[in-house]
């Protein structure tokens, strides 16, 4: 590492003590760009890392609730507004008990490159609560999103910050938060939050993008190497969102998900997750919110195996070939990287952001494993919210096919630019030196060209 950027991760952590996810994620992408600024100097006299790092507005707020039992409840909310240079800030909202400031400045400071590697005009943000909504009623879920945003509306507009989802956050809440700012502001305001839903202002293929799209990536990288997913045994974590259309699109393509997981541990069914199984899994999880254990009552060749707080994660340990880790950041350490190599998994493309840990990514490198980072990887989560944000302002509404073929025209795209870029500054066949060069110099260049802001 040069002193340059020794330096400035050394002030970063004196600055931001208590937030190791955040300077975890700045850390990676500094490594790569250090390459950048040894050929263009410029972003080193403009300060542009020492600006990217700082978010331009951070907005925390009080969220008091009643619960159905009539007992007050105070959550802490926030928004992270982190870069504008390209467009609007864009970004989910988490609700999860371990959301704070830290969380989500990490998962901001990842949507930059992330959203700048779409190609589409998005800037990026990041926000929720450390609100838990598992175990609540849909009342208590939609007082407790009235509450929020009857202070986030301040902050947010279809040319300001577009909110999305996340981790807690699909179209249940996406819609009691799209009706309560509708109220506030008198408006039927279609660009201020994508996830909606289909019959009011939301995109066809929005819940199914980051799953499809990961593997679109998958399949991209694959092709590299003259192979495909056809037959492919394949490792799922998660079982929410991203977890289920990575599963369906790994089926549409010939392979076989053959795990899923939740907070409560994982599933295995070596006879494969198949469509009627994973139809049962999605009632379970949006309309039932059952736990994933419930799959092996309802098919019994399945193995449950519950979370315990060992040194690495068993599921990471099932023999095969590809892994699609879709539930949580660090979630897959050193040991579990390993465990993935000599099981025989050859291609790793992450669905959630930042699930492996720098160590981890490291032995996929030492051991050949094709490794397709998050921030391009799950890019097509944002990519299809962009889609969202331009048929709202033309007003119109895109066939299924339409979107799809734009979904998978974009993370061919990602692929191609991320492949390019690495071989282009010496690091052939690292997707996360690519997708880190491609995109900090996109954004780069916009703060550049915008003046000292
Ligand atoms: P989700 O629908 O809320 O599902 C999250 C899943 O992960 C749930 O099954 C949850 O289990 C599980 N999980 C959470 N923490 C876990 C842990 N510590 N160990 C094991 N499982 C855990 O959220 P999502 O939208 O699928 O998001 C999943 C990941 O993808 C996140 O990293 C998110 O940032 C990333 N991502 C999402 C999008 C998007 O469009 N939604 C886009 C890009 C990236 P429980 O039910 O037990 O909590």
């Amino acid at each position: 590492m040069n002193r340059y950027v020794g330096r400035l991760l050394a002030e970063l952590a004196e600055k931001n003590p208590h937030e190791p996810e955040f300077r975890q994620a700045v850390e990676e992408v500094m490594e790569s760009v250090e390459l950048v600024l040894d050929r263009h100097p410029v972003y080193r006299d403009a300060k542009i890392l020492e600006r990217i790092v700082e978010p331009e507005r951070v907005i925390m707020f009080r969220v008091p609730w009643v619960d159905d039992a009539g007992e007050v409840h105070v959550n802490r909310g926030f928004r992270v507004e982190m870069n504008s240079a390209l467009g609007p800030y864009k970004g989910g909202l988490r609700f999860h008990p371990g959301v704070y400031i830290g969380k989500l400045k990490f998962l901001a400071f990842e949507q930059i490159f992330k959203n700048a590697l779409t190609t589409l005009p998005l800037g990026a943000g990041k926000g929720g609560a450390d609100f838990d909504p598992k175990g609540r009623t849909d009342t208590e879920v939609m007082r407790f999103c009235q509450s929020f945003m009857t202070e986030l509306q301040r902050h947010i507009g279809p040319d300001t910050d577009v909110p999305a989802g996340d981790i807690g956050v699909g179209t249940r809440e996406i819609g009691y938060l799209f009706g309560q700012y509708n109220r506030i502001r008198n408006v039927h305001a279609g660009g201020v939050l994508t996830g909606k839903g289909v019959g009011w202002g939301g995109s066809l293929i929005r819940p199914e993008a980051t799953g499809y799209g990961t593997v679109y990536f998958a399949q991209e990288m694959l092709a590299t190497r003259d192979d495909s997913l056809e037959g492919k045994r394949c490792l799922v974590s998660g079982s929410g969102n991203v977890a289920q259309y990575t599963a369906e699109k790994l089926l549409d393509l010939g392979a076989v998900p053959i795990t899923l997981s939740d907070t409560g541990g994982f599933v295995h069914d070596p006879d494969g997750i198949d469509r009627e199984k994973l139809a049962w899994v999605m009632a379970l999880k949006n309309e039932r919110r059952g736990r994933i254990r419930e799959y092996v009552e309802a098919f019994p060749r399945a193995t449950f195996t519950p979370s315990e707080r060992g040194d690495h994660n068993p599921l990471w340990a099932v023999p095969a070939d590809c892994a699609f880790p879709s539930a949580i950041e660090n979630e897959i350490n050193e040991k579990d990287a390993i465990n993935l190599a000599h099981g025989g998994v050859a291609l790793v493309s992450e669905g959630a952001n930042m699930p492996t840990v720098p160590a981890g990514v490291q032995t996929f490198f030492d051991m050949g494993v094709m490794y397709g980072p998050g921030k391009a990887a799950n890019a097509g989560g944002v990519a299809v919210s962009g889609l969202e944000m331009s048929q709202n302002s033309m007003r119109v509404t895109w066939d299924r096919d339409v979107v799809d073929q734009r979904l998978r025209a974009i993370m061919k795209r990602i692929h191609e630019v991320c492949r390019d870029t690495a071989e282009d500054y010496g690091k052939s066949g690292s997707y996360f030196h690519g997708a880190n060069i491609a995109g900090f110099t996109k954004v780069a260049d916009a703060m550049l060209a915008q003046g000292v802001i």
